[in-house]
């Protein structure tokens, strides 16, 4: 058994625990979202360098301040552990609420200066200490003060059940800095696009393909998004819209356990790679289920794709 030091006290640490389970083991009271080195929730400071695997897509200066995640490092020696204090949280305001469909909710928040982003990256919203929550800008970097979310209703969801019931316009919300590596960069224009999303998964795949286009990308761009249903497939008019007014952007909604003559059946990642059998060159973007996110990494690398051209977000869930 090796110790732990925080905040002036010593905790046990078990052996094969990550440092974030010991701390909550023993009812240390420290905040946390996804537990699977994502949202970046859980970021503590080291006495000692943390190794690579537990400060996965940290900033050079996080890294270089032995910034680590607490749910993933599996440390061997004791250790010190820091909070760390700022995690780039402002308050924005709620200026929009409306509803997608019946269980998506499009989440407007106002910040005091223009808010600075990748097409395609997250945020943490938090609605209290424990309660912290990641989502995807659905909107594009337009140095505008505002962001758009897309917000799925879960049955007993802490945070969403809040955002669709409670949440007022007016309200203020902390927002954490944007983070996340599946992003558009002016650098593609030029280059093939696969998107393939189910659910709200769309949301960053919606910023990324506005962004590509407003930038007057040249290559092509096809975005599959699927759902069980075609209620599901909220945004379908205006995508198809969108696919007529750019003549090098496709659209395919895709509904798995429903016949319906607009969409195609089927699983949106299925369709997706029987069509581009061939994605040498291409770049692919998948998000939303966390199954159908690794199923699909693995299909765009067996079809062609480079790892590095392979860009994805795992929606996965707080448990
Ligand atoms: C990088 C990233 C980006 C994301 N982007 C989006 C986005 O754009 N839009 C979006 O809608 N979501 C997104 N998510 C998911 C989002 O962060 C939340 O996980 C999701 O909204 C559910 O939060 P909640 O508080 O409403 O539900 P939670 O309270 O977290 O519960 C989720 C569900 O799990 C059940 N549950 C909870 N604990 C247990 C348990 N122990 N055993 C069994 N069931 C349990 C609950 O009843 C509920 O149905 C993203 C996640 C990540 C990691």
């Amino acid at each position: 058994m090796s110790i732990l030091k925080y905040r002036e006290r010593e905790y046990s640490y078990h052996r094969g625990e990550t440092i974030l389970e010991a701390l909550l083991r023993q009812k240390v009271d420290l905040s946390y979202g996804c537990k699977q080195g994502i949202c970046q929730t859980c970021l503590l400071r080291s006495n000692i360098n943390p190794p690579d695997y537990a400060q996965i897509n940290l900033t050079k200066n996080q890294r270089f301040n032995n910034c680590f995640l607490a749910c993933q490092w599996r440390p061997e020696e004791d250790i010190s552990l820091v909070p760390v204090e700022s995690q780039g949280f402002v308050n924005a305001g709620v200026v929009s609420k409306s509803l997608l469909s019946q269980d998506v909710l499009r989440l407007t928040l106002e910040f005091h200066k223009p808010f600075e982003f990748h097409a395609g990256q997250f945020v943490n919203l938090k609605k209290s200490e424990k309660v912290i929550r990641s989502y995807s800008i659905a909107s594009t970097p337009n140095h505008s003060n505002t962001a758009e979310f897309h917000i799925r209703l879960f049955n007993n969801g802490q945070f969403s059940q809040w955002a669709f019931n409670e949440l007022a316009l007016g309200d203020v919300i902390p927002v954490s800095e944007p983070k996340g590596n599946c992003i558009y960069s002016s650098e593609y224009t030029d280059e093939s696009l696969l998107l393939i999303g189910t659910g709200t998964g769309l949301a960053p795949l919606l910023g990324i393909v506005t962004d590509a286009l407003e930038h007057g990308h040249s290559g092509r761009i096809h975005l599959f998004h699927g759902s069980h249903y075609s209620e599901g497939l909220y945004l379908n008019t205006e995508l198809n819209q969108l696919s007529e007014k750019y003549g090098n952007f496709c659209y395919t909604g895709c509904v798995s356990r429903e016949e319906s003559a607009a969409f195609f059946r089927g699983r949106a990642n299925d369709k997706a790679f029987s069509q581009y059998p061939d994605l040498k060159g291409w770049r692919v973007f998948v998000c939303g289920n966390p199954e159908m996110v690794k199923v699909s990494q693995k299909l765009a690398f067996l079809n062609g794709a480079s790892c590095g051209h392979i860009f994805s977000d795992a929606f996965v869930l707080n448990r």
